[in-house]
């Protein structure tokens, strides 16, 4: 079998979502997707002609091989939304073997620790994102930025079933002067933690709630925050710091009860290994999309539970690259915590693929599929209805 195309479908739902499809001489074709970005974003190289100018690097080869043709495209990869078209690539390749074989893909990862993955839903504030380019901001719309407002996102969405929520929580949504410089101001902790204890409260005492919460860039501002949400018993606190800070995040995480967790701008699990050595986070959050697709996530849990760590993967995709997700997790070891979700305000999630059990996430699960490759094919009717202006679907 030989790679013969590459094509993407870039589809715009809370954030836009490159899809990737790689096409065989055999006919079989693979799906895998890219890192999310916000409609708003601008790349030097926009993340559709990253994934389009690996074409000549890899048609013509054997795409069952994929260790080695990730080897030969990981160098045109870097961190955060560089890494995705290397990722969407790999994971790709995947799907291309599992139908060759006849197989999921979770079975030619060494088969399954679990047959259903625990999914937690990212919230974001009092108002989830049902479009990145307009309803991302604090300003102009602070009305769902007050404890109340979160208290109530809380509240409806935990009753979809979720056993894990997440939300975004920034001292800028305090308002004016809430930093100064980057130094967050007592203003804004006390802001936070007015936040948090109403979250607790719509929640109930004892169900786990995640925070993603960066504190302006210091180690100091970092563990006040910290110090000042520890009697919440939070599942975790997230990029509080600087993610490539390494020995900084090393000080919070020792300073503090509640458990650390970065990793979604990390390329390869090459790059996780000093984290993981130094133990620097308690929990570490690869993004399939971005880390270098689904050997990259699974080694990555791998390297975390040698050293006592647990694993949370990040995602803010489709379908398709939660399904990469949902296998990669299902043959991760016993420190997998939950797979994230961020698109519990687009109603068509769901539709955008075929082949798979709907409503996809139920009570809070994803089961594993057992159909060939990742379990999912795209409905082209409805990424027709959603691609961004100017896309094509695989065309
Ligand atoms: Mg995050």
């Amino acid at each position: 079998m030989k790679i013969t195309d590459v094509k993407v479908a870039v589809i715009r739902g809370n954030f836009c979502w490159p899809l990737v499809r790689v096409d065989t001489d055999e006919g079989i074709s693979g799906l895998g997707e890219a890192r999310d970005y916000s409609p708003a974003h601008h790349y030097v190289i926009p993340l559709k002609e990253q994934v389009l100018r690996l074409k000549k690097v890899i048609v013509g080869e054997d795409p069952t091989n994929i260790e080695r043709l990730f080897a030969k495209i990981r160098a045109y990869g870097a961190e955060g939304r560089f890494g995705g078209a290397v990722s969407g690539i790999e994971i790709a390749l995947w799907d291309i073997l599992g139908k060759s074989l006849g197989v999921p893909v979770y079975k030619v990862l060494g088969g399954k620790f679990r047959s259903k993955i625990r999914i937690y839903c990212d919230c974001h504030a009092g108002r989830a994102i049902s479009d990145a380019a307009t309803d991302y901001s604090f300003e102009g719309a602070e009305e769902f930025y007050t404890p109340e407002a979160y208290a109530e996102a809380a509240r409806k969405i935990k009753v979809m079933g979720f056993t894990i929520l997440k939300f975004d929580l920034h001292p800028q949504y305090a308002g004016k002067d809430a930093l100064i410089g980057n130094v967050p101001t007592s203003k804004a902790i006390k802001y936070e933690v007015s936040v948090v204890e109403a979250l607790r409260e719509a929640v109930g005492d004892d169900f786990p709630l995640a925070l993603d919460s960066y504190q302006g860039g210091t180690v100091e501002g970092a563990i006040r925050f910290g110090k000042a949400v520890d009697p919440y018993r939070l599942l975790w606190i997230e990029d509080v710091i600087d993610w490539k800070d390494t020995r900084g995040f090393k000080t919070v995480t020792r300073a503090i009860k509640t458990p650390t967790l970065t990793g979604e701008d990390i390329y390869t699990a090459a790059s996780f290994k000093p984290l993981i050595e130094e133990r620097a986070v308690d929990i570490v959050a690869p993004d399939i999309a971005t880390n270098g697709g689904i050997m990259e996530n699974k080694k990555v849990a791998w390297l975390a539970n040698l050293y006592g760590l647990s694993v949370a993967p990040h995602c803010a995709g489709s379908p398709v690259s939660t399904m990469a997700n949902v296998h990669a997790a299902a043959a991760m070891p016993e420190n997998l915590i939950a797979i994230e979700f961020h698109a519990v305000a687009v109603p068509w999630w769901d539709d955008l693929v075929e082949g798979v059990d709907k409503p996809i996430i139920k009570g809070g699960y994803i089961s594993v599929p057992e159909r060939p490759g990742l379990g999912v094919e795209i409905n082209e009717n409805i990424a027709r209805k959603h691609l961004m202006d100017g896309e094509t679907c695989f065309e």
